[in-house]
């Protein structure tokens, strides 16, 4: 959320003051009998408040509302306007400060339990807020959006084992999001099988991950590194020609890995067809195989050399490097290849987090499956 500007913020704050003193003298019930008595704690919170002390002004209203149990609502909706600007140990006070009410009624309670384990994830202290999510998800009403949080808090710490569980439990009653989300987690479980040598634990879970989804990239590129490492030359091949036809977006990171596995004298072939492929589909994604090409130092490819120039013409500076170097295409080639090679070279479609490395799972805003090929060249 962009930042609200100090006058914007300053009105809603005033707006939520006299929300709150509508409930602390009833008024609208009755008004006219209220307007003769202002509370002097109110007039002296607006001082604060006018004079920019918003936590002095904070004081005096939490001690005001305390006083008064019609207020609750507005405590919810400034706890969630301090926590949505950022500051998260005054909507921390805000939500602390009502559950230490003996006399808050159940429901109240089991909002604000909710209130401050939200609290607690924005201010990244994510133990605390497991251990809340968990405590509030046994609220029926309060369920989903518990559990749903609890799920972000498990992917957040990668605990894949947990987050599967969460996302089963969401399932059972219909909140889960999509079924390629399960299929991730699978995946993941998959990797750090493979990583650790537990070749079945993870076949199984790849044909797990591939039962709630299918076709599925990421699972087939997993299935090619485990064939591959059997000796499946054939099986590891094919499954990564499948990935890459499914997803253009990872020919950067396994061009260079199926080019070895077709071998040199078959790689001419395969570039054909790649390019004759991605022709027919669409420019982007011929733009996509160009760039992986140059960078995995295959500008010389005699069947890319149309697709390099119909992807440079569309590009003013490209065009002009390749154009200008006619008579050492070699060395261009290699030149933007390498520039390419050390470009940032993917970047989150969801929040604009770029970098050098390919992620399923966006390190900055947690989406799945947003990383774009996007070549940022940094000149030295
Ligand atoms: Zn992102």
């Amino acid at each position: 959320m962009p930042d609200l500007s100090l006058l914007a913020w300053s009105l809603i704050l005033a707006a939520l003051v006299i929300g709150i003193l509508a409930g602390h003298f009833g008024w609208g019930k009755r008004w006219p009998r209220a307007l003769g008595k202002l509370h002097p704690d109110y007039l002296t919170g607006l001082d604060y408040l006018v004079s920019e002390q918003p936590d002095r002004a904070l004081d005096m209203f939490l001690k005001l509302m305390d006083a008064n149990a019609d207020t609750i609502e507005t405590h919810f909706a400034l706890g969630a306007l301090y926590r949505r600007r950022g500051e998260v140990e005054r909507a921390i006070r805000i939500h602390q400060n009502l559950l230490a009410r003996e006399a808050l009624a159940p429901e109240h309670r089991e909002q604000a339990l909710l209130a401050l384990a939200q609290d607690y994830l924005r201010a990244g202290l994510l133990d605390r807020a497991e251990e809340l999510f968990l405590k509030v998800s046994e609220v029926p009403r309060l369920r989903v959006s518990a559990l749903s949080a609890l799920r972000g808090v498990y992917e957040r710490q990668h605990e894949w084992q947990q987050a599967l569980g969460t996302y089963r439990l969401l399932a059972r009653i219909k909140a889960a999001p999509p079924k390629r989300v399960a299929a991730h987690y699978l995946c993941e479980l998959a990797a750090l099988a493979i990583e650790r040598g537990a070749i079945d634990a993870a076949r199984s879970l790849l044909r797990q991950a591939r039962e709630e989804t299918s076709p599925f990239p990421r699972a087939a590129v997993l299935r090619a590194q485990i064939a591959e490492h059997a000796g499946d030359l054939e099986l590891a091949e094919r499954l990564l020609r499948a990935a890459l036809s499914e997803s253009p977006n990872l020919l950067q990171e396994e061009l260079p890995h199926l080019s070895r596995l077709v071998g040199a004298e078959r790689r001419d072939a395969l570039l054909a067809e790649l390019a004759a492929a991605a022709q027919v589909r669409d420019i982007g994604e011929l733009r996509q195989l160009v760039f992986a090409a140059v960078a995995a130092g295959m500008a010389q490819a005699a069947p890319l050399r149309t697709a390099i120039e119909t992807v440079f013409a569309k590009d003013e500076t490209l065009r002009a490097v390749w154009q200008a170097g006619e008579a050492r295409l070699e060395r261009i080639g290699e030149e933007i290849g390498a520039l390419l090679a050390h470009a940032e070279r993917y970047r989150c479609s969801e929040c604009g987090f770029s970098g050098r490395s390919f992620y399923w799972h966006c390190p900055a805003c947690q989406s799945w499956e947003t990383f774009e090929t996007y070549a940022v060249v940094k000149l030295r």
